[in-house]
This record gives structure tokens, C-alpha cells and sequence, in this order.
């Protein structure tokens, strides 16, 4: 099969027939053999049963629906398991995205050999604040994870079949699906400029905190690309660091007070000096640092992720 359509649902019943019809429309006129995916994430409306009606009226239309609401990468995560295309894109159900773009996807990927094409929703029908704050993150996950992306979270994108067999999208880490794509080491990544339009049904499914939350999963999957394999290599230093601090802050005050002693003066109290509660408050933090390192590796010891290693390629094995 040449293509898998998967699509996130929450309470999109207004959108999906004109979506399905225009996705089945534009992979028709391009000859694809092609498969849709809907994926109704718990929807309270009557999302899963328009699905229901579209599946029978096509049999290229295939639906799952959750028993509650679990967010979009678990949506994505289940679609993924389920598409077969040698391509798979993914989009919104909004009617946000254009399936207009699936040809030029579907050909960056098949000739021009990508792993994975983002969409760029260069010209972007959202709300001011998010617009903004938007910038801010997808700026900040560039210079952190070098992947030269405008638009990390467009929820178009085009994947090579065992570039989403190969990563596992969890949380809320579809925001950073990108960043998963070149940890799990496939290196051709590159965007597309798309068609952006306003929200023609429904309301967005995300209130203000997903700026915290982005931002807070930013940090998430900045640490676990780091560290995740091996969190002393952060505590550990961190933590030999400041233990160092405050022994040597210790060291000094006990060394001064030996010297006051041995030359018969009236040392002053240790702990008249400021320098005694630092050295004590430091030393703590950097033991407790070390510990965090510590469970850190036995909790890694005992994740079955632990020698999981994605072959490139195999030959007489
Ligand atoms: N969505 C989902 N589960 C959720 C929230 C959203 O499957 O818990 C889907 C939603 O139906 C839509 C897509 O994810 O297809 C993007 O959501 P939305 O359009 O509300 O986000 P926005 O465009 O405002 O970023
Ligand atoms: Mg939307």
C-alpha cells in the first residue's frame, strides 16, 4: 500500500465527512493505493459514529476508538501501530490542515528519500498569544536538538513507515515528535511549507495550559535525549560538584580553626561563619544529587528499553 492517512479525533463530528471525502478525492486523482486511519480519542460527541458511517460507506477507511480521552501522541501512538503504507502522514481533523499537500509529502518522501517531512504552517490562522509563544518554543527546540525545523508541533506530517514503527510517541511528546524521529537516529529531516486555515467547526481541544506543559515537556525530552541512558553522567557531576564546594568550604574552616588553636589564640565558633551553613547546605544538595543519579541508573537497569538498538541494516545475520 502506498499510503496511511492517520488521524487524530476529539469531538470533530462537524469536520470529518467533508475531511474524508476530500482525502479520498485527492488520493483517487493521484492513483494511490491508500488506507485512512481515524483514531477517535474518546470523543463525547458523535464523532465515532460518523467514523462508523464512512468506514462502511469505504473500506479504505478504517476507525479505532478509545474508552476515554488519553491526549494526541496516544492517538498517534495507536495509528502508527496500525498503518501499513509505505508512506504514512499524519494531520489534524480540524479541517485545519489541507489534504492537498498529501502529494507533494507523499513525493518528498518516496523520490527525494526523507525519513520524515514536517509541515510549516508558514502563514498561521491561531490565536495571537499562541502564535507567539508558539515561536518561542519552536525556536528553542531548534537550537537545542539542531533540527533545523520552523514548525515542530504541525500536526501535518509525512514519515517514512519504519521511521513510525521505530518511535514511540508518548505523553504529550507529539508536540516533539521530531526530535523522537532523529534520537532514534534518522538523520534526513526536512519541512514543507503548508496550507494553514482557520478552524471552520468545533472549538481547539487545548486550553492555556498547554504552554506550561509544552514547556515543561520540553525540558522532558531535552534531559531523557541526554541523560536518559545515563542519568549520573548529570547528577553525578552536578553532584560531585557541590559536594566539593562545601568540603573544601569546610576544609577551609577547619583548617582556620586548627591554626587559631595551635597558635594558642581564641578561635572563633565555626559556626559564627556564614560559609559553615553554606558548606552544610551544599554538601547535602550534593548527596542528595549522587542518589538521584543512583536510582536514576537502577530504574534504567530494569527498563526492558534498556538494550533495545534499532538496526540500519543486516547481512548473513
Ligand atoms: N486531539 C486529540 N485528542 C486530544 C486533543 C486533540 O486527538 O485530546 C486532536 C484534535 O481532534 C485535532 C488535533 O488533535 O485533530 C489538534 O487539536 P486542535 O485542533 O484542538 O489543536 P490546535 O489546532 O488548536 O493546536
Ligand atoms: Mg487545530
Amino acid at each position: 500500500m502506498d499510503l496511511s492517512v492517520v488521524i487524530p479525533v476529539y469531538n470533530e463530528e462537524e469536520s470529518l465527512p467533508e475531511l474524508a471525502e476530500w482525502i479520498v478525492r485527492v488520493c483517487r486523482n493521484s492513483g494511490f493505493t491508500y488506507e485512512i486511519i481515524f483514531i477517535d480519542d474518546g470523543s463525547s460527541d458523535s464523532s465515532w459514529k460518523v467514523i462508523g458511517d464512512l468506514c462502511r460507506s469505504n473500506n479504505n477507511i478504517k476507525g479505532v476508538s478509545f474508552r476515554r480521552n488519553y491526549g494526541k501522541a496516544a492517538a498517534l501512538h495507536t495509528g502508527f501501530g496500525l498503518a501499513s503504507g509505505d508512506v504514512v502522514i499524519t494531520m489534524d481533523s480540524d479541517l485545519q490542515d489541507s489534504p492537498d499537500e498529501i502529494p507533494e509529502l507523499y513525493r518528498m518522501v518516496k523520490e527525494e528519500g526523507y525519513d520524515l517531512v514536517s509541515g510549516w504552517k508558514k502563514k498561521r490562522y491561531d490565536p495571537f498569544v499562541k502564535r507567539v509563544t508558539s515561536r518561542f518554543y519552536n525556536f528553542t527546540a531548534k537550537v537545542w536538538s539542531g533540527i533545523r525545523l520552523h514548525d515542530f508541533n504541525c500536526g501535518l506530517k509525512a514519515y517514512r513507515n519504519e521511521v513510525i514503527k521505530s518511535i514511540e510517541v508518548f505523553g504529550e511528546m507529539h508536540r516533539y515528535i521530531p526530535i523522537l524521529v532523529k534520537e532514534a537516529g534518522f538523520k534526513k529531516i526536512g519541512e514543507k511549507v503548508v496550507q494553514h486555515r482557520p478552524r471552520k467547526y468545533g472549538t481547539t481541544k487545548y486550553g492555556l495550559d498547554r504552554f506550561i506543559k509544552g514547556y515543561l515537556d520540553l525540558l522532558t525530552i531535552g534531559f531523557i535525549t541526554r541523560f536518559g541512558k545515563s542519568p549520573m553522567h548529570l547528577f553525578g557531576l552536578l553532584g560531585t560538584l557541590m559536594f566539593l564546594a562545601g568540603f573544601l568550604m569546610a576544609g577551609y574552616l577547619g583548617g582556620r580553626k586548627l591554626w587559631y588553636v595551635s597558635h594558642n589564640m581564641r578561635a572563633p565558633l565555626v559556626t559564627d561563619s556564614a560559609w559553615f551553613y553554606i558548606a552544610l547546605t551544599v554538601m547535602v544538595i550534593g548527596t542528595l544529587l549522587f542518589l538521584t543519579g543512583f536510582i536514576g541508573e537502577l530504574v534504567n537497569r530494569n527498563s526492558p528499553e534498556r538494550n533495545k538498538y534499532l538496526l540500519k541494516d543486516k547481512i548473513n545475520a
